[in-house]
Formats: structure tokens, sequence, C-alpha cells
């Protein structure tokens, strides 16, 4: 079964996903605080021939952090080297990423938020120092021994800044929010991925998708890829208004970009706990889905247009959601 909005990616999506991403930070849509600020950072380093302070970017999935990333290493002229915090696993892995670093490098560590404490603390002295401080022998006789490494800058990303150990949060210089997209912004990025995908849109088209899109550009493209797929078997290959809400409603996805998950994750609130407060833990189990991911990738756009609240006895779902769904609101 296919989820539009899911976390993870198939082969193909993430080949299209590669290809549609802007190189340059005048390709970069929107974000525009994040983007001038640094603009002015980056010619800075290059000025004065250093490497880029080290950046956080957090920021729900999808909304361009590991596309800013290479962005960042092209605009220097430099290298990137990718990796995540669930893929390192020991300090040692860590430590054979550093070494090979050349000067300059930049090292891109998405999901930082997941790395473990005993590899995190190999990136205090690496961040501040450039430098790694590596334990030889065992027991008394153990001594720390320092070796340089090459200077690099650190982007990391994440989809919430509030679970990185404060150690590490403030080893960053730069520390960028993304934010959701506008309909506007994500219309020029659908019409941006139309052309380099060679489809034909029409701007009531784009506009139709950007809608739908909850704010996400990763989701908006997957959007256009499946309506480019019904115009071009059912219809004359133009995406227009009509096509595209044509080619969405068969998806299922509605008007506001709610697609099935939400729908069952929202109802079952409605319907089985009275809206709510319910515990993460229960709407994830209900819904069959990792709590993480309830928490990362669904709640924070349902909470952005106002139909779900975090309070301290759990979630709630709001007046708003009820009328959304035409459902009626139980009597307290
Ligand atoms: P994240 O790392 O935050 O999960 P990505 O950087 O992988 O998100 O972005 C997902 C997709 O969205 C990329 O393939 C890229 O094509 C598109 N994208 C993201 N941000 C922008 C933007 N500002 N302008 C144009 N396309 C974007």
């Amino acid at each position: 079964e296919e989820r539009i909005i899911s976390s993870h990616m198939a082969m193909e999506d993430e080949v299209v996903e590669f290809s549609l991403r802007p190189r340059f930070l005048r390709e970069y849509i929107g974000q525009s605080r994040v983007k001038e600020n640094l603009e002015v950072y980056i010619e800075a380093a290059k000025q004065r021939n250093e490497t880029l302070d080290h950046v956080l970017l957090y920021g729900p999935p999808g909304l361009g952090k590991t596309t800013l990333s290479h962005i960042i290493a092209n605009e220097m002229g430099v290298q990137v080297r990718t990796t995540s915090g669930p893929a390192i696993e020991r300090p040692g892995d860590l430590a054979a990423i550093l070494t090979n670093l050349q000067a300059g490098d930049l090292l891109f560590i998405d999901e930082i938020h997941r790395l473990n404490r005993s590899v995190e603390e190999v990136l205090y002295p690496a961040m501040e120092d450039f430098a790694l401080d590596i334990v030889i022998g065992k027991g008394p006789s153990a001594r720390s021994v320092r070796l340089d490494l090459a200077p690099f800058t650190l982007v990391g990303a994440t989809t919430r800044a509030g679970s990185l150990s404060s150690p590490l949060r403030d080893r960053f210089g730069v520390v960028s929010r993304l934010e959701y997209y506008t309909v506007e912004e994500l219309a020029l990025i659908v019409s941006r991925s139309a052309d380099l995908l060679g489809v034909r849109i029409h701007e009531d088209g784009a506009e139709e998708i950007a809608c739908r899109a909850r704010g996400t550009p990763r989701v908006a493209n997957r959007l256009l890829k499946r309506v480019r797929d019904f115009v071009e078997v059912q219809g004359d290959g133009i995406i227009t208004a009509d096509s595209a809400r044509g080619a969405l409603g068969r998806i299922q996805v509605d008007r506001l970009g709610l697609d099935e998950v939400d729908h069952k994750l929202l109802r079952s609130i409605m319907e089985m706990f009275r809206g709510g407060p319910v515990g993460l833990e229960t709407i994830a189990a209900t819904i069959g889905e990792e709590s993480h991911t309830v928490e990362d990738v669904y709640e924070p756009y349902l909470m952005q247009i106002g139909f779900l609240q975090r309070t301290p006895r759990g979630r709630v779902v709001t007046p708003r959601c009820y009328q959304h769904f035409g459902v009626e609101m139980p009597d307290s």
C-alpha cells in the first residue's frame, strides 16, 4: 500500500527526489529568513577562507533540510559526506568518519537526535577543537591521546531540536528552524518540478496540488508525480485544476491534504475517546503506527491547521476538526 506522506521512500521516489533537488540557494524556494542568514554566513566564511560554523537545521520531515545541507556545500564549494544518527552505532564508527574527512568537507548527520550518548561525546571535541580524544589501554594505565582532525563543517538535521542534549545543541553556531511552506511557495515548487519532469501544468493546477501538500515540498512533489500518472494515462497529459482535483480525489487526499491515516487518527480520537485527551501511545496503537512517526510526521501538521492539541493529559481534537468531518461534538 502506498503512503503519500510516509517518511519512508521507494527507490524510484528517491531517484526522482534527488533529481528535483535545488542545488543552489537561489533555486531554493521559500524559507527566506533562513536563506538570507545563511547567505551572509557563507559569504563571510568564504571571505575569511574559513570553514562555515556548524549548522543545526530542524523542522518536520520533508521541508528541505537535506537539500539545504547539499546547497551549503555547493555554495561553499566543498564535498559532502552524509550519514545519520541511527547509522552510527559505536564511537569507533564516528571516529572513522571523522578521520576520513578532508579539510573543508561538510559532514551531514540526518536525525542527529538519535545519536547515542557515547557517540555524541566523540563529537564534542571534534566540533569544538577539530580533535579526537582516544583512550589507549585499559584500567589504571589507560591514557587519552588527542588526534587532530581536518577542519570541517557539521550540518545536523533533526525533526525535534528539543530532544537534542544541550551540550550538543550548544556546539552549533547556527541554529535554523525550517517552517511549513505557504501555498504560493509550494505552487512554485510544483511548477518547477513539473518543468524538470517534463509535464505541462497550469498555474491553477499547481495551486490545487500545493493546497493539499501539507506545507511540505516532499509531499508536493509526490502528489505531483501521482497526478501526472493519472493525467498521462487517463487525460490529455496536462495538469489543470480540474484534472489535478480528479486525480487527488482518486488517491484519497482531501482538500486539506489529509489522507487515510490522518482520517483514521482523528476519527479514532473523536469516536473512541470522545475527543480526548488520549495518550500518544494509545493513538499510535490504535492506528498501527509507531509513536515517533505519529509525533514527528502526522501531528505537527494537524496541530498547524488547528485540528489537534497537545495537552499535559494527552491529545485533544478541536471543534474545527469536528466541523471538518461533520461529526457532532459530545456533550461534556
Ligand atoms: P528533509 O531533509 O527536511 O526531510 P529534503 O531536503 O529531503 O527534506 O526535501 C525533500 C524534497 O523536497 C527534495 O527532494 C526537494 O526536491 C524538495 N524541496 C525541499 N525544499 C525545497 C525548496 N525550498 N525548494 C524546492 N524544492 C524543495
